[in-house]
């Protein structure tokens, strides 16, 4: 058998609104982006959403749109994908990482704490796997230093905690929908912000600094338009909207269908030597990923196993500060995030898409813990 590590969801009606696009007039940011935008806003019950062509320049433009430059610290999670603090370099300033709570995986409160210093600017936190950071103790500490919150929403569209969700208590918060994600337009992205003025400047950032678009030139008498800042080229195109609009009607659906996967691999699990992270209480997982905990000094051994077997799976995260670059450029070793780096070590994310059929799963529940039992 062959089980590939993810599959897409996209469907007939998806392929129709993407084939409508194609026949009208407008291929880039256009009618289509502006309804994704309305309909994700509403979604999330955020303010104000800005389609972008990646989480990338969705996180790069919200910190330039902040001023943040040489000299300044973000404080990010070791344990999340390189683009988290790699952004911070895009604008010359320094990624500060800090410890995960090993618990959850996610970035740890106190570490937080310990590392505010006066050149702070932004805490960055990724809401990994699928379950929010703990924005409501961020958000104090944010507050209490005059610093913002910029949250890491690529893993999670449909999680809550308490009674927030992702994009409500952060300054803004950016989405992808790159090709594995919940939703997917194979790549594309968004900030979703409650702060009005920061969405203006954002849609100003991703198109150059020019003030109006070819859209909104289109049915009003020609006016001269004007460039007001130096921006980038990172808009949303409306065939990447396309994809995106009816995806988001079904994504409570695509959501449910990943949770009874989830359930069932962690009932096949419950009895095994493999452990997986914790979901804190009050907490709803967006589900994103089934990661599991491979005991200690066997995790490559049972990709390879995996693999030989057809599986697909992937690991999430190698730690950032052990990649080259980081190592090279900032001097990092191992020892400096030990929980963070215990997870990178031990972590292996398996098949977890709605198209996943309960055969497969079985397949890949019954190759996990043979392979296990041989190490
Ligand atoms: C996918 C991902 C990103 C990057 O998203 P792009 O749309 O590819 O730029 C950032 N952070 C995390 C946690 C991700 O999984």
């Amino acid at each position: 058998m062959k089980v590939e590590f993810y599959k897409h969801s996209i469907d007939e009606g998806d392929i129709r609104e993407v084939n409508d696009t194609l026949r009208g007039l407008f291929l880039t940011t256009g009618q289509k982006t502006r309804q994704f935008e309305a309909e994700f806003a509403e979604y999330l019950g955020a303010e104000r959403v800005v389609g972008t062509n990646s989480w990338s320049s969705a996180a790069f433009l919200v910190l330039k749109a902040w001023g943040i430059g040489p000299g300044d610290e973000v404080i990010v999670s070791p344990l999340s994908f390189v683009a988290n603090a790699n952004v911070v370099l895009h604008c010359e300033a320094t990624p500060v990482f800090v410890d995960v709570d090993g618990f959850t995986g996610n970035i740890g409160i106190n570490e937080i704490e310990s590392a505010i210093t006066p050149r702070t600017k932004v805490i960055f936190p990724v809401h990994l796997y699928g379950q929010m950071a703990d924005m409501k103790s961020i958000r104090k500490l944010a507050d209490q230093h005059g610093i913002k919150v910029l949250e890491d929403c690529a893993h999670t569209i449909e999680g809550r905690r308490e009674d927030y969700g992702p994009g409500l208590l952060g300054d803004a918060a950016c989405f992808s929908f790159s090709a594995t994600k919940n939703i997917t337009c194979g790549e594309g992205g968004a900030v979703a912000t409650q702060d009005g003025a920061l969405a203006r400047k954002i849609l100003s950032l991703r198109h150059h600094g020019i003030n109006r678009s070819a859209s909104d030139r289109h049915n009003t008498r020609p006016v001269p338009l004007d460039m007001e800042c130096v921006g980038y080229k990172a808009n949303m195109s409306d065939i990447q909207a396309a994809l995106l609009v009816n995806q988001l009607k079904r994504i409570e659906l695509l959501y449910s269908r990943r949770v009874a996967l989830c359930e069932y691999y962690e009932s096949r699990f419950r009895e095994s030597s493999i452990q997986t992270l914790k979901i804190a209480k009050n907490s709803k997982s967006a589900r994103h990923l089934f990661t599991i905990l491979a005991p200690v000094g066997t995790r490559d051994e049972l990709v390879n196993r995996l693999f030989d077997a057809g599986i697909g799976t992937s690991v999430h995260f190698k730690a950032i500060h052990l990649m080259k670059y980081y190592r090279d450029t900032f001097g990092f070793r191992e020892g400096a995030f030990p929980k963070a780096e215990e997870i990178s070590a031990r972590t292996l994310s398996l098949p977890l898409y709605p198209r996943l059929t309960n055969q497969e799963a079985e397949y890949v529940a019954n190759q996990v813990l043979k392979g296990i039992e041989r190490s």
